[in-house]
């Protein structure tokens, strides 16, 4: 078969070469986003996806419409036009007030060669009205009737749209339903499509974070610390910053499990591990909190020298060992033990820091437990 006998109706083509479009986008985006974590560029993911998004939809529009400026069909991409407009107002929901739209309409106009006339204008009016209804109705969802605002918003203003082109370029009344008819179809199609790669991503990032958080506690695992530990120890080597590390473990945690039984046991995790993440939070979040063992945890602190670290250790200390662990009526009484130290000049390894800190904490179980070992 040659392409000349390719008979495949337009209609069903620009299907395809819509959802065309949506696909290179996510995977250009997509690409984009491992750029700059891998690069450890620090860029808001949202904001990223907001400006990309208006790039990319603005260059196809201006590429395709290059080939018709001035020509009696310059209407013809305009469902392409309004899809992409969609997709800015709607999908990337882009925080941006309709009033930046209007230069970016002008040049569009001027370029078009259509600035000159009234059908123009109003047709440009309803545009930037449907960008603003597009982006009210998402920011303002309401779960149950997201698809019916969303579709009447698409099919009013749409409507309108295709009506002032109609009236400009002399349409008949059969082209203009048609038109409207083919909008409201891609209207559809972006929206299943949309929220179909949407689902998917979610559920990837879904499975990292499942990946990277121990199931009971909801902390950082063992993986995570581990190469978070190693970049911090390399960064923090190489600008000549603080960097500490504590690591406790539950006194007697076998005889919790023996005595009143293993959930009993996972609810004392659970207790121990809300109480840390409470004081680090109120110190400071960049603190890093990992469960690195069954019931031994971590605690790194970035920037921190040893007696900036102690003040916070002592605090954590001081919070668990107050507590009783409720369960089933019961209080159950909790100790934990601590080893804290902070890098050295002569650390070559994450692991240097760690077997020192490791080192303190067998001293303080060996000592007597419910105490800090800290050099
Ligand atoms: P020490 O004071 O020397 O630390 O004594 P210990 O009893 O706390 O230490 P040991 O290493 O003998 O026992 C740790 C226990 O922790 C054994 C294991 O069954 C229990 N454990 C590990 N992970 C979990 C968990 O997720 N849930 C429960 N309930 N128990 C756990
Ligand atoms: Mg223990
Ligand atoms: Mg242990």
């Amino acid at each position: 078969m040659t392409w000349h006998v390719w008979q495949v109706s337009p209609f069903i083509t620009s299907i395809f070469f819509i959802l065309g479009v949506f696909t290179l986008y996510q995977v250009l985006y997509d690409w984009l986003k491992s750029v700059m974590h891998l690069k450890k560029i620090n860029v808001d993911d949202d904001r990223l996806n907001a400006v990309f998004g208006v790039l990319y939809m603005l260059i196809f529009i201006f590429s395709m419409q290059s080939t018709l400026v001035g020509k009696t069909i310059s209407w013809e991409f305009m469902n392409f036009q309004i899809i992409a407009l969609v997709f800015c107002a709607y999908f990337l929901n882009i925080h941006m007030p309709y009033r930046i739209f209007i230069p970016i309409v002008l040049i569009y106009m001027i370029f078009n060669a259509s600035i000159g006339y009234w059908e123009s204008w109003c047709h440009a009016w309803t545009l930037i009205m449907c960008y603003e209804s597009f982006n009210h109705i998402r920011r303002f969802q309401n779960d149950k009737f997201q698809f019916i605002n969303y579709i009447l918003v698409g099919i009013c203003f749409g409507g309108l749209m295709w009506f002032f082109v109609k009236i400009k370029f002399n349409l008949t009344w059969a082209t203009f339903y048609e038109e409207w008819f083919y909008l409201i179809i891609f209207e559809i199609l972006l929206y299943s499509y949309v929220n179909m790669i949407l689902r998917d991503s979610k559920l990837k990032l879904h499975s990292v974070e499942f990946a990277n958080h121990d199931a009971l506690t909801k902390i950082e695992n063992y993986a995570v610390y581990n190469s978070k530990m190693k970049y911090l120890f390399d960064t923090s080597r190489r600008n000549n910053l603080h960097l500490s590390m504590m690591m406790f473990d539950i006194d007697h945690f076998k005889h919790v499990n023996d005595t009143y039984g293993h959930l009993a046991g996972d609810q004392v995790l659970q207790h121990v591990a809300d109480i840390t993440q409470t004081v680090i939070n109120a110190n400071d979040p960049h603190i890093k909190f990992y469960r690195t063992g069954g019931e031994e945890f971590n605690v790194v602190f970035p920037g921190y020298d040893l007696d900036a670290t102690k003040v916070i250790v002592q605090q954590i200390f001081a919070a668990i060992n107050n507590t009783k662990v409720n369960y089933n009526g019961t209080d159950i009484n909790i100790s934990i033990s601590m080893g804290v130290s902070a890098i050295s000049e002569a650390d070559m390894r994450p692991n240097d820091l760690y077997s020192r800190v490791d080192d303190n904490l067998y001293h303080s179980k060996n000592n007597g437990r419910m105490q800090i070992t800290a050099d």
